[in-house]
Order: C-alpha cells, then structure tokens, then sequence
C-alpha cells in the first residue's frame, strides 16, 4: 500500500495567490455584522473550496455549505482504489474542519432553487435564503442515450465509478472476482466529459494490478473518440511499453447498445466479465432544474470574471457543471481554482467594489501508469478581456517526459495538499 506523504507542494497557489492580492485589505476581518449570506451548495472539489476561501478572505461574511454525502469523497486517486494501491479510507475526509473555520456544514439534498425568490428548498421541507449562491453539483449522467444502460446500472450489472463512493468499492470487488483470463472492458463516452485523461489512468492501473494478480486477464478499452483525449503519446507510450500483453485500445468504438450478455458497438458485439461504462456527462441536476443550463443541452454557461450563470446572475456556478473555457479541463484542480475566482469576486460584489478584471487560473493534473509511477500535464489560463473568456497562455504548462516513480510522489501529494486546501484541513 502506497502511502500518501504530507510534504507540501506549492503547486496550489497561482489563483489563490492573484484573488488574494486583490483581496489584501480584507484578510483576517471577522468581526462586525456579516456583509452577506452565501449558501454553497455541494460539497466537492469546488463547493468546499468556495466555502473555505469566503471565510479566509471575507470574514465577516455567513457561509452554509449544504452536501448530500457525510464526507468528502476524492475521484483523484480513486483509480488507485480499483487497481488496490490505495484505500477508500485514503481518498476520504471529513468536513470538520471547514466547520472549525465558520463555515455552517449542512448535511442534506438541495431539491430546487427559487431563484427570483433567493431561496433554496431542501429534502425535507426546510428552506434556505441567500443573497448570493455558489452551485458546484459536478456532473450527472445521461444513461438514456445508450440502449440499457439504466436499466444494467440500476441492476447494477455494469459500473461507472465515475463519482467516487459506494461505485469505486463495488467496482473493485467486481474487478477483485473476476477470474483469471477474464477481460474487464471500458467504455469511455465522447468528449466533453469529468476529467480527461482519467480512463486511460484506470486502464492503466487495472492493467497494472491484472498484470500480477491475474495474468492471464485482459483490460480493453473501447473508446467513442477518435484518439487518446489528454497526454496522448504518454499513453500511448504506457500501453504499449507496460501492457501490450494485457491491454488493447481500440479508438472510435462507441457504445450503442447494452443488452443483457453483450455490448453492442457500431460494427461488433462485446463480451466481458467486468463491464464499466463511463456515462456521458452533463451538469448536475440542480443546474439543470434551476433553467442554469444554456450551452449544448449540457453546460452551464458563466461570466468568467465572477463564475456567475449567464441564465442567473447571482448564482455562481462552478466545476465540471460549467461550459469549459477553450483548453479548459474538467478537473478538481480546475474546480478548485473557480473557487477562488468566485469567492473573490462574492466578497468584492458584496463589498460593492469591482471585481478584479484579470484572474488567472492554473491547472496540473496528474495520472498514475501503475501503483507507483506517475505523470502530468500543466497549463494556465489567463482571461481574455475581448474574448470574454479564458485562454491558455502560450508556452505555459506542459506534459512530463515520461512518468516516473518521482511524479507518483508528487501526485499524492498534490492530493493532499489541494484536499488540504479545499477542506482546511
Ligand atoms: C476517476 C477520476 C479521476 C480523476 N482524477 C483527477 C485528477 O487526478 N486531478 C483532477 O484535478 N481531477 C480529477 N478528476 C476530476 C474531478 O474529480 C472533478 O473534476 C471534480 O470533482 C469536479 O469538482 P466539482 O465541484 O465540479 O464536482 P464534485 O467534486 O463532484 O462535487 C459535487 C458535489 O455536489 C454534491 N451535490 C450535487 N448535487 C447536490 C444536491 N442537490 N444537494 C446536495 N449536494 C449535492 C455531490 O454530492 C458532490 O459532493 C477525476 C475524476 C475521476 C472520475
């Protein structure tokens, strides 16, 4: 079992850094009357952001933070659940933490927004008034465009594990039974989807970990892109130099149709012991039922300057439910830094100032190849005033050369320094 160092990385910092210094008179205020109620809504890689840095950077402004889930369930690292090299108990925290900070953690379900009315309802009856909210629902699915897929991931014949929780496990243990010379297949839906080089990553480490404890076994990876969608040639370098005796890609292989023994592609049938199709994606189902969604049917689109819904403003959407900037990832670390740029633009909205007109943003993303080794792509993002959106700014960033054992390090401990920076920890 790998363990997870807690040597910090500044690797976190770039948009925290900018709001923060726009921000600079105001840090450390907590006493006076509130100069705002903010209503958070979920709890993950952006929500629990935006909760903490409002009370790092307003003080005096009053935070709720509501999630469905008990704790704080990590999809980073999750692969390494499924492959064995970590545990659930690894990728989890609590949000005490957070609550030690001011801000109000509420656990329960947000069931509609009222948004004339500045009120949300909760499961249950309860209701809650904001003068600004922040939306951060992540993703939800839409198995109906694929024959069976509700009916097969409600009988739980098939998994997604594409939201980390009770998914990974099961997932694991259909990979844990899977006898020997059986084949796990994997479906990856076409782009946009939640965190782009995260299939490769798991057929990487199931690979890794098959390779070992079931040799005769086999991942196949059935993709509905043309092409490997994030670090491409890294990828394609791992396939073929770790597992070209237990793992095939086969690209433009979309998924049509499940039945209950085969899945059916364009041109073939598909049979496999563990079937894990990944969905595609849209924004959660609050966005959606708020009237927030206006790009494609599926994305939230926002003004990048305050991550506010284009439908809505004063409503601050965030993450994997936003219509992503050109080059933009849907990725926790990106999530996190929408945060920022929110909970910077909320205080100085709230305050009646202007919001600052150049955020920047950054992003680094990791993938395991293995257990143990790791590598990365990076980039910045800088918003373009003309455009009205974000941009990567050219020669920023970039892929590693190889992935190393030292990138695996690295990559946990990103991990727990951006859990420590979302959660407060
Ligand atoms: C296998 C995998 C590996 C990944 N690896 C990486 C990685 O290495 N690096 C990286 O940066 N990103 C990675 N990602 C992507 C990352 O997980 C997402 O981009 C990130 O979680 C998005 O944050 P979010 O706040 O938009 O959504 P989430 O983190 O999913 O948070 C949404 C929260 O909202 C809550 N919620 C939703 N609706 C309601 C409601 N109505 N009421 C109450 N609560 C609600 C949910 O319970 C959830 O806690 C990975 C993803 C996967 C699946």
């Amino acid at each position: 079992m790998l363990k997870i160092p807690v040597q910090r990385r500044r690797l976190l910092g770039a948009g925290a850094a900018l709001a923060a210094t726009a921000l600079a008179g105001c840090a450390g205020m907590s006493s006076g009357p509130s100069i705002g109620r903010v209503v958070v809504v979920g709890g993950g890689y952006g929500g629990a952001t935006a909760a903490r840095y409002l009370k790092l950077w307003g003080g005096n402004v009053d935070v709720t933070l509501v999630e469905r889930n008990a704790d704080f369930v990590s999809c980073p690292i999750s692969n390494l659940v499924l492959g064995g090299y970590q545990r659930m108990a690894d990728i989890t925290r609590g949000y005490d933490a957070l609550k030690a900070v001011g801000v109000k953690v509420l656990r329960g379900e947000v069931t509609a927004i009222d948004v004339p009315g500045r009120k949300l309802r909760l499961a249950g009856g309860g209701e809650l008034s904001y003068d600004r909210l922040v939306l951060s629902p992540g993703i939800d699915f839409m198995p109906e465009q694929i024959g069976g897929l509700p009916s097969a991931l409600d009988s739980e014949r098939v998994f997604h594990a594409w939201k980390a929780g009770p998914q990974t496990v099961a997932l694991r243990q259909r990979i844990e039974a899977m006898p020997d010379g059986g084949v796990f297949a994997m479906f990856i839906p076409k782009s946009p989807y939640r965190c782009p080089p995260g299939p490769y990553e798991r057929a990487c480490v199931v690979a890794s970990y098959l390779k070992t404890a079931k040799p005769r076994s086999k991942v196949l990876v059935l993709d509905a892109n043309p092409e490997i969608q994030s670090k491409k040639g890294l990828f394609e370098k791992s396939f073929k130099e770790l597992y070209s005796a237990n793992l095939e890609y086969r690209p433009n292989a979309e998924l049509k149709e499940l039945t209950p023994t085969l899945a059916k592609l364009d041109f073939e049938d598909v049979k496999a012991d563990v079937l894990n199709v990944i969905p595609p994606q849209r924004a959660g189902d609050l966005a959606r039922s708020a009237g927030l969604i206006t790009v494609n049917n599926r994305w939230v689109g926002v003004n990048w300057l305050t991550m506010e819904a284009t439908a809505a403003p004063g409503i601050h959407v965030l993450g994997d439910a936003t219509f992503s900037a050109p080059g933009m990832p849907k990725s926790g670390h990106m999530a996190n830094q929408h945060a920022k740029v929110s909970a910077a633009a909320i205080i100085q909205l709230l305050k009646g100032e202007a919001v600052n007109a150049t955020p920047v943003v950054m992003n680094t993303c990791y993938s395991f190849v293995s257990g143990s080794e790791a590598m990365h792509v990076a980039s910045v993002h800088q918003y373009d005033a003309a455009d009205k959106t974000f941009k990567t700014v050219p020669g920023s960033g970039g892929v590693s050369a190889a992935a190393s054992q030292m990138e695996g390090r690295y990559a946990l401990s990103w991990a727990q320094n951006i859990w420590a920076d979302s959660l407060a920890l």
